[in-house]
């Protein structure tokens, strides 16, 4: 039988392969930082990794993970229901909530698995959810796992929004989803916005905050505190896999019978192992590291500034905005392509994103800048960029 089916599948490979959207990783033989290794290709600067605070290889970060393993094992072999629970596990719970100022926090094995619980265990037939267009895949996942009437709005359009609330107002609750930043632009949701809308129509409303906790709003709250919607955010979703330390884990942090609720019906939580406790109690630093000084986001912010200032000056087709992902414009996806080559030839590792995952016709470098770059690695970012449009005539 297998025949047929390895048949089909090296057809689509080469399908991939010939229309150039085969992604091939690139193998790093160091750590995670602003430079790595990468085999075949030597040093390379990194510009695409969600490394924003640089916490990724820090070393308090390391010490707190040997720290956590000495103290509390490697393994759980348990869902936290059954024998998983550390008061470890609880600690980071209860503090996560007080750093993002809710009632109660919930960890998954990551957000993808947080986003893929929450909404099933939430909403049913009666029920609609109305959804960013641009949201994250896991977003867009989660709410095809649960039977809720799913509606799209068009990416930060409130009118659309606000259409939609309408057209669903006949469903028993509505939940507005969205994510904080989005990925491929850096651009934020309008939070203040979305609550007003929330809050005239009844709805609740879930914030995935994946791409801004740690660095975005006081603190690095996130994006909820940035637009100082605290307290009318029902549900935050969020990721310990980029800013905050960089490993892995997830978490959806709200109001105390959202969380309860979780406890006993999300699936992602009831059956797949606890987050490990090297991962937990690192993690619990990294929040440390966070809330002590605001030393790595003023690094994180003002690299972003200077490196979105200067690419701009250079004439290079910059996204507006101040966020540290800044996606760098090309247009069609086999120049894009062509680019992140050059770029790789000059030493700096960006990655290029086509369609699919972004509209056609919009075909963009996008890098991330993190407080681990230096002025000079910033220097020859821009260069870098620079030889490769001469090179590739981008
Ligand atoms: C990265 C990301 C995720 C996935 O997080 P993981 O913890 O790696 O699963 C989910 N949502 C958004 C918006 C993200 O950017």
């Amino acid at each position: 039988m297998y025949g047929a089916v390895r048949d089909d599948l090296r057809a689509r490979l080469d399908e991939l392969e010939s229309n150039g959207l085969l992604k091939r990783e690139l193998v790093m033989t160091t750590p995670q930082g602003a430079h790595v290794d990468v085999a075949e290709r030597g040093e390379l600067l990194n510009l695409c990794a969600n490394n924003y605070l640089g916490l990724a290889n820090h070393p308090e970060m390391v010490a707190a993970a040997h720290e956590a393993l000495d103290r509390w094992g490697y393994g759980l072999a348990s869902v936290r229901f059954i024998c998983g629970t550390q008061s470890l596990h609880r600690g980071l719970e209860e503090r996560l909530s007080e750093f993002l100022g809710t009632e109660d926090t919930i960890l998954f094995g990551s957000c993808f698995d947080a986003n893929g619980g929450v909404f099933e265990a939430l909403l049913d037939e009666r029920d609609a959810v109305i959804s960013d267009q641009l949201n994250h895949a896991s977003i867009i996942d989660g709410i095809r796992l649960c039977k809720a009437r799913r509606l799209r709005y068009a990416n930060g359009d409130m009118d659309e929004l606000e259409a939609r609330l309408g057209e669903a107002a006949d469903a028993r609750f509505r939940l507005i989803a969205t994510d904080g930043v989005f990925s491929m632009d850096g651009y934020a949701a309008k939070l203040d916005e979305i609550c007003d809308l929330a809050e005239r129509h009844g709805a609740l409303v879930l914030v995935d905050d994946s791409h801004a906790v740690g660095f975005v709003g006081p603190q690095g709250r996130g994006t909820h505190a940035h637009f100082e919607v605290v307290d009318r955010v029902d549900i935050l979703t969020g990721t310990l896999g980029k800013a905050v330390g960089g490993a892995s884990g997830g978490y959806v942090s709200g109001r105390q019978e959202i969380v309860d609720i979780l406890r006993q019906r999300a699936r992602p939580y009831l059956f797949s192992n606890s987050v490990a406790p090297v991962v937990v109690g690192a993690s619990l630093r990294a929040l440390d590291l966070i809330e002590r000084s605001d030393e790595l986001r003023d690094r994180l912010w003002a690299n972003t500034r200077s490196f979105r200032a200067r690419m701009t000056e250079l004439g290079f087709d910059v996204l507006p905005g101040d966020h540290p992902i800044v996606p760098v414009m090309i247009g069609e996806a086999p120049a894009a392509a062509r680019f992140s080559q050059a770029l790789v030839a000059h030493g700096v590792f960006a990655v290029a994103f086509s369609y699919p995952v972004v509209p056609l016709g919009t075909a963009r470098i996008r890098t991330q800048i993190s407080a681990a770059h230096t002025d000079d690695d910033l220097e020859l970012a821009v260069s870098a960029f620079v030889a490769a449009r001469d090179e590739t005539g981008a």
